[in-house]
């Protein structure tokens, strides 16, 4: 069996397929090139880059698995794929708790200026620094705030999860019913129960001090002018989730008129380019879609998916 992992896998999962016996390529062939040289192979993997949509599909009838690296499936045609037969697996809980720390970076990042310090710091000291110091010094600390977590699926739940044991308060909305306790594991393997408080939206988002999003993609942004205009004054919002979700002009207005402290975004409407004005915004932390981008998540993902791929081809 012959598996061509395009967008990479992680060498524990390479290591776990070889020792089953599949023979695994981490050749990255072009988009253009797939439809004739994936006729070599009965798998393929992929992260988000590679795009198996139905005419891949149909140029490879020998093809049997569509593995996809993480959650979004949005650069798979799934239900067309399994109309065909080939079974479609993903690894969605894999990387959970390393988009959940990244909402804490950019949070973080956003109440202590770290962003905006970092692009200002003065080379050579002197009366810079010290207005920096001056311009830095209304911190605020994380403890004993509010966050609103929209979607309460995976990682919202390991949002909460971070949120909880730093001692904040969580009120969470979801399109659909979930528990209002979470088991949180501290450090030696001790667990407790903590609560989370159900929302209704409104509510939420003219409660909290801190909204970070949690859903998949929209046909419409779910924060626009109107969500904005009912938040707390000096909210911090984050976006880890999907572009789109965000109307980020109306966000862009928000953040100039102080309605909205700051803001951390992961995701953009148009990746891999973010609008400019977000680019330059001292009150804007931004990092490229690196939600999943650790070593443990790479690793759980590449795990899970050799596990998922293994247990395909031995029935
Ligand atoms: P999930 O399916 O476990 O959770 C999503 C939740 O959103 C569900 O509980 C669903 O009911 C809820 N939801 C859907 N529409 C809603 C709405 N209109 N209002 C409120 N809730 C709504 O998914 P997940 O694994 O938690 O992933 C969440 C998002 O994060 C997805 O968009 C995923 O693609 C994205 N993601 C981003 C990165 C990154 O690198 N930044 C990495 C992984 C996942």
């Amino acid at each position: 069996m012959k598996i061509l992992a395009n967008d990479g896998i992680d060498p524990i999962g390479k290591k776990l397929l070889e020792e089953a016996g599949f023979i695994v390529d981490t050749e990255n062939i072009p988009q253009a090139e797939l439809a004739e040289k994936l006729h070599a192979y009965d798998a393929i993997t992929v992260r988000s880059a590679t795009k198996v949509r139905k005419d891949l599909i149909d140029a490879v009838p020998s093809l049997k698995l569509i593995g996809r690296g993480g959650v979004g499936m949005d650069n798979i045609d799934v239900d067309y794929a399994r109309s065909k037969g080939l079974a479609v697996v993903n690894t969605p809980a894999s990387s959970s708790l390393s988009v959940a720390e990244l909402v804490f970076a950019h949070l973080f990042t956003g109440v202590r200026f770290l962003h905006d310090s970092n692009r200002k710091m003065p080379v050579t000291g002197g009366s810079k620094f010290n207005d920096l110091k001056k311009a830095y010094a209304k911190g605020i600390e994380l403890r004993g705030k509010k966050i609103g977590i929209i979607g309460f699926g995976r990682i919202g739940r390991e949002t909460a999860k971070v949120a909880l044991g730093l001692g904040m308060e969580v009120l969470a909305f979801d399109v659909y019913d979930f528990p209002t306790s979470l088991e949180l594991t501290l450090a030696g393997g001790i667990t407790v129960s903590v609560p989370v408080q159900k929302a209704a939206f409104d509510e939420l988002i003219s409660q909290s001090d801190f909204i970070s999003l949690h859903i998949p993609f929209l046909d419409k942004p779910i924060l626009g002018e109107e969500e904005f205009s009912k938040m707390k004054k000096g909210v911090g919002v984050v976006n880890c989730s999907r572009g789109g979700t965000i109307d980020e002009n109306a966000l862009l207005d928000a953040l100039d008129s102080g309605q909205v402290a700051f803001a951390g975004l992961d995701v953009f409407d148009n990746e891999p380019t973010p609008l400019g004005e977000l680019l330059i915004h001292p009150k804007v932390s931004l990092t490229p879609h690196i939600g999943a981008s650790t070593n443990e998540a790479q690793e759980r993902i590449g795990t899970e998916l050799a596990s998922l791929i293994i247990e395909f081809f031995s029935d």
